[in-house]
C-alpha cells in the first residue's frame, strides 16, 4: 500500500512501484500525475533528479495499457524525446520498471550504436520509443519509423536540446508528429528560446514548476577550494584518499573529454580506479563504465557534461567539479548528480585563478548561495609532493615535467608546476579551449566536509493533490 494508491494507477502499476521501493510521491509526481492522467498537456519546469521520468512515465503507461491496441508496423504510440542515449537508455529502463507488470513494448534508438537492429526493433512497431533526435530523424528519412501514430510525445531535458544544437532536429519532428496528440514538455530552466520551442509542442498546457535551481542545490552541501590549475590533480588525488570509506561513490565532472582521461589516468597512476565516459567513448565501453560505478567496483566517474546527462546511479555521495562549467545552469545539473531524490550529498568546486572565479560568481549568483570555502588538506604542498614524484618517475625523464603524472604532456599542457616543484609558478591556470580541460581527481581524508546521511527514503512529504476519482483511466484524457 503506498501513496501512489491515490492516482489510480492500477494494480498492476502499483505492484511495480512497490517493487520498486517507491512509497511516497516526489513533488512533480503529486502535482503532474493528476494533470496527465486528465490528458492535458504539460510544462515541465523540473531538473533531474526530481522524480520527472515517473510523473510522466506512470500516467503514459496507465493510459497505453487502458488504451491497448494492436501496433502499427513502424509506428510508435508513445515518442520520448532525450538529449543523450545515456538519458534515453536511464527513461527507457525506468519504464521498463514501472511496466514490468504490462504487455507494453519500450525500445530504444539513439546514435553510436548500429541502426540495423533499431531499425528491426521498430518494423512490428512499438508502444514506446525512447529516442535522440538526430538518430529519430535517420530512422524517418529511412523510412523505418513512422511516427503518425503518435499518441503521447514527451520531450525532456529541452535546454539541454538546444545546447546541443537539436533545434532544427525538433523543429523537424514537431512538424511531423500528428496534431492530435498529449504533449509533455520539461527542461530545468526556462529561458526565452526554450519557452518559445514549448509553445510549438504543446496546447493549452497546464505548468508544473518543482524545485527551483536553488532548492536541490540547498540539499547539496556545496564546498569550493581554491587552488592553483596545476595543483588540482594532487589535491582531488588526496581528496579522495583522505575521504577513504566516507564516500560512497563519486562522480568527477570535467570540461573536456581528454581532460576526463587524464583525470582518470592521474588517478590510475595514484592507486585509485576509476573510469572516464564521454563522447568519444563506444557505447559498450560507456555502459562497462557505468556497470563497474553501478555496482561498486568502482568508486570514482570521471565524466564530462554531456556524457553525464543520463547517469542516474543511486548514491553518489560526492560530485567534484574538477573545472567549473561557463554555464552557471550545468553546475546544477552536475550537483543535481547527489542528492537524488531527497537524499544528501556533498559538492566540492576545485576553483583556480582567472576565469574559473568569474564561473563560480556566476554560480554564486544563480543559486543564490555561496559555496563553502574549504581549505586544502593538512601538509598539502607535502603530500602534493610525495604524490607527483612516484608518478612523474614512471613518465619520460625530461627535466622540465614537473607535473604529476606523463598525461598532461600530451597536449603540449603540463602542470606549471606546483608549488614545491622546480620553477613552479603560483596561479598559472590551464589555458583556454581545450587546455582548459585540465585535469581533476581527489579521494578520501577528512577536511571537516559534513558526511552526507543517506535515508533510504526520499524526504519528500506525503501530499494528496487530488487525482483521486481517475480509477478507469480508459475514459480520461477527453479529446486529445
Ligand atoms: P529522475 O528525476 O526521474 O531522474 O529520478 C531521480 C531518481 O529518483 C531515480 O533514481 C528514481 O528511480 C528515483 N525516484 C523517483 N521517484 C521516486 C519515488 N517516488 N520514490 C523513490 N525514488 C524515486
Amino acid at each position: 500500500m503506498t501513496d501512489f494508491l491515490q492516482f489510480g494507477l492500477g494494480e498492476r502499476i502499483e505492484k511495480a512501484l512497490t517493487e520498486a521501493n517507491y512509497t511516497v510521491p516526489t513533488p512533480i509526481q503529486r502535482q503532474a500525475i493528476p494533470i496527465l492522467m486528465k490528458g492535458h498537456d504539460l510544462l515541465g519546469i523540473a531538473q533531474t533528479g526530481t522524480g520527472k521520468t515517473a510523473a510522466f512515465a506512470l500516467p503514459s503507461l496507465d493510459y497505453l495499457s487502458q488504451t491497448y491496441k494492436p501496433l502499427k508496423s513502424r509506428a510508435a504510440r508513445m515518442l520520448v524525446l532525450a538529449p543523450t542515449r545515456e538519458l534515453a537508455s536511464q527513461i527507457a529502463e525506468s519504464f521498463r520498471t514501472y511496466g514490468k507488470f504490462l504487455r507494453l513494448t519500450i525500445t530504444t534508438a539513439f546514435g553510436g550504436v548500429p541502426i540495423g537492429r533499431q531499425v528491426r526493433a521498430l518494423q512490428r512497431g512499438v508502444d514506446i520509443l525512447v529516442a535522440t533526435p538526430g538518430r529519430l530523424i535517420d530512422l524517418v528519412d529511412q523510412n523505418a519509423l513512422d511516427l503518425s501514430q503518435v499518441e503521447v510525445f514527451v520531450l525532456d531535458e529541452a535546454d539541454q536540446m538546444l545546447d546541443l544544437g537539436f533545434i532544427h532536429a525538433l523543429r523537424r519532428i514537431v512538424r511531423i508528429l500528428p496534431k492530435k496528440r498529449q504533449s509533455l514538455f520539461f527542461s530545468a530552466t526556462m529561458p526565452p528560446a526554450i519557452a518559445e520551442l514549448a509553445a510549438q509542442f504543446l496546447t493549452e498546457p497546464q505548468k508544473v514548476e518543482v524545485k527551483p535551481q536553488a532548492t536541490t542545490a540547498e540539499r547539496v552541501a556545496q564546498h569550493v577550494i581554491h587552488v592553483n590549475a596545476s595543483e588540482k590533480q594532487a589535491l582531488l588525488t588526496l581528496l579522495l584518499q583522505d575521504l577513504g570509506a566516507d564516500m560512497d561513490r563519486g562522480l568527477v565532472f570535467t570540461r573536456t573529454k581528454h581532460g576526463a582521461d587524464r583525470v582518470v589516468r592521474h588517478l590510475k597512476g595514484a592507486g585509485i580506479a576509476a573510469e572516464a565516459i564521454h563522447g568519444n567513448k563506444s557505447q559498450p565501453q560507456r555502459e562497462r563504465a557505468l556497470g563497474l560505478f553501478r555496482s561498486g567496483e568502482i568508486k570514482i566517474l570521471v565524466a564530462t557534461d554531456i556524457a553525464a546527462r543520463g547517469i542516474d546511479v543511486p548514491g553518489v555521495s560526492h560530485v567534484f567539479n574538477f573545472e567549473l562549467p561557463n554555464v552557471p545552469e550545468q553546475y546544477v545539473h552536475r550537483i543535481g548528480r547527489t542528492a537524488r531524490a531527497g537524499r544528501e550529498g556533498i559538492a566540492i568546486a576545485l576553483v583556480s585563478d582567472g576565469d574559473e572565479r568569474t564561473y563560480l560568481r556566476d554560480i554564486e549568483r544563480l543559486i543564490r548561495q555561496k559555496l563553502e570555502p574549504m581549505p586544502l588538506p593538512e601538509n598539502f604542498l607535502a603530500r602534493a609532493a610525495a604524490i607527483a614524484k612516484p608518478v612523474a618517475r614512471t613518465g619520460e625523464n625530461s627535466g622540465d615535467q614537473r607535473g604529476f603524472s606523463h598525461g598532461e604532456r600530451r597536449d603540449g599542457r603540463r602542470d606549471g608546476g606546483h608549488r614545491g616543484g622546480p620553477g613552479g609558478h603560483r596561479g598559472e591556470r590551464s589555458g583556454g579551449g581545450e587546455r582548459r580541460e585540465g585535469d581533476r581527481d581527489g579521494q578520501r581524508r577528512h577536511f571537516g566536509a559534513p558526511k552526507p546521511k543517506y535515508s533510504a527514503k526520499p524526504a519528500h512529504g506525503g501530499g494528496n493533490s487530488g487525482g483521486r476519482g481517475n480509477p478507469g483511466g480508459g475514459q480520461r484524457r477527453q479529446g486529445r
